[in-house]
C-alpha cells in the first residue's frame, strides 16, 4: 500500500470491515481477527502513525485520548475489574507486523510474564 496508508487505515475509514468496540474522532478499537485471549482488542488512532517511533512531542493529547479509550474499552468488555495488559509492538523484534500504531487490550484470562 502506498506509504502513509495502510491496511489499519482502510479499517479505520470503514473502508475494511471490522468489529468495532469503541470509536470516536481520533480513535478506533476493534477486535483482533486472530485473537490470542478472550478479550484481544485493537485501539489505533485514525491518523496513520507507523509506531511508537513515529509518537513526537506534541502527541500527548493523542495519547491520552487512545489510553482513555483503552480504558472504556476494558469496561465494555467486562475486564477493568478483572485485569487486563496493553502491548504495543514496535518493529521485527518487537513481533509488529502491521505497521500503523496499535495497542492491543489483552483479557478475560491470566496473562503470563515475561511474554514469549
Ligand atoms: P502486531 O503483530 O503488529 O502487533 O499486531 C497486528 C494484529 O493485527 C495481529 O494481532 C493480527 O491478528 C491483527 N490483524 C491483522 N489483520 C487484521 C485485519 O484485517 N482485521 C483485524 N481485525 N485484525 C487484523
Ligand atoms: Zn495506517
Amino acid at each position: 500500500m502506498a506509504d502513509g496508508r495502510c491496511m489499519f487505515c482502510a479499517i479505520a475509514d470503514g473502508e475494511l470491515p471490522s468489529t468495532v468496540v469503541y470509536e470516536d474522532d481520533e480513535v478506533l478499537a476493534f477486535r483482533d481477527i486472530a485473537p490470542r485471549a478472550p478479550v484481544h482488542v485493537l485501539v489505533v488512532p485514525r491518523r496513520h502513525l507507523a509506531s511508537v517511533m513515529d509518537v513526537a512531542d506534541g502527541e500527548g493529547p493523542l495519547l491520552a485520548r487512545i489510553f482513555a479509550a483503552i480504558g472504556e474499552v476494558a469496561r465494555r468488555e467486562g475486564v477493568a475489574d478483572s485485569g487486563f495488559r496493553v502491548v504495543s509492538n514496535a518493529g521485527r523484534n518487537g513481533g509488529q507486523t502491521v505497521a500503523h500504531l496499535h495497542f492491543h487490550v489483552l483479557g478475560g484470562r491470566f496473562m503470563t510474564w515475561p511474554p514469549g
